[in-house]
């Protein structure tokens, strides 16, 4: 893990919903009061192809703005009531979806510098396609520059740069193997589509030498119907739709909204 990893990891006792109601005007009161303290505001970006430039700049400037980056397990952790945030501290967690070449640079480069320039090292989540060349062999026998998918329209991150990631402290998410869409899947064509996806995952994580902090899933399409319980019943700690919203419950964490940048 690198030294540098100030992004926000704040304990304290007092839940979140009730730092955030005391700030809430009057007719919103009852209602927030009600909340327990496993809800969280945040914004969870979401990227496709990206660049380093404007990646670099939205992250400046959401900083420069007052705005903190949370951290995938700091997000699962105040939605499961063992962690709080400051009251009025706007927050937010980059994640990018489909394992794409132009993002290996625009996280590299840019969460480097923004840590340089503000302190704040930015992790970001990329939610990658798993089928690797092979769509169930070991990933362990593959060379270093298999890419993560081959669709001949767009170019993928090699095997390589999905360790170099993990290894800069970037967090490796499930998109399943072949970015299928689990609603439209029979059963056993789900489970392995997210199950193998997990072996994987599992496998890159050993060869970077790096902890898994935290299960996330990212639906293909954010296509979760009827995809809740299974999620829960695999242990995912977190499931990524594509929902416009920065409300986060413990109940919404297995379909968790995003807000779009590219
Ligand atoms: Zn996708």
């Amino acid at each position: 893990m690198p030294e540098r990893r100030l992004f926000l990891r704040i304990a304290g006792s007092a839940g979140v919903g009730a730092c955030i109601a005391a700030a809430i005007p009057k007719p919103a009161k009852a209602y927030l009061e009600s909340l327990d303290n496993s809800t969280l505001f945040s914004s969870f970006l979401m990227y496709h192809e990206m660049s380093y430039p404007s990646f670099k700049r939205d992250l400046m400037n959401l900083i420069r703005s007052g705005q903190q980056p949370i951290s995938p397990d700091t997000a699962v952790n105040v939605l499961n009531g063992q962690q709080s945030i400051p009251d009025n501290l706007q927050t937010f967690m980059p994640t990018c979806d489909d394992s794409l070449f132009s993002q290996y640079d625009s996280i590299m480069k840019a969460t480097e510098e923004v840590a340089n320039e503000t302190g704040f090292f930015v992790p970001v989540t990329f939610c990658a396609i798993m089928k690797l060349d092979n769509p169930t062999g070991p990933v362990t026998e593959l060379s270093d520059n298999t890419p993560m998918y081959n669709d001949r329209v767009h170019r993928y991150l090699t095997l390589r740069q999905v360790i170099n990631l993990i290894q800069a402290g970037h967090i490796l998410a499930n998109h399943t193997v072949n970015h299928a869409l689990l609603p439209y899947l029979s059963e056993n064509a789900r489970n392995a589509e997210v199950e193998i996806a997990e072996q994987r995952i599992d496998a890159i994580y050993q060869m970077a030498d790096v902890t898994r902090p935290v299960k996330i899933l990212a639906y293909p399409e954010g296509r979760y119907l009827g995809q809740l319980d299974y999620t829960e019943q695999l242990g995912f700690d977190l499931a990524l739709s594509t929902i416009s919203t920065t409300f986060h419950t413990q109940e919404t964490r297995f379909y968790a909204g995003r807000i779009k940048k590219s």
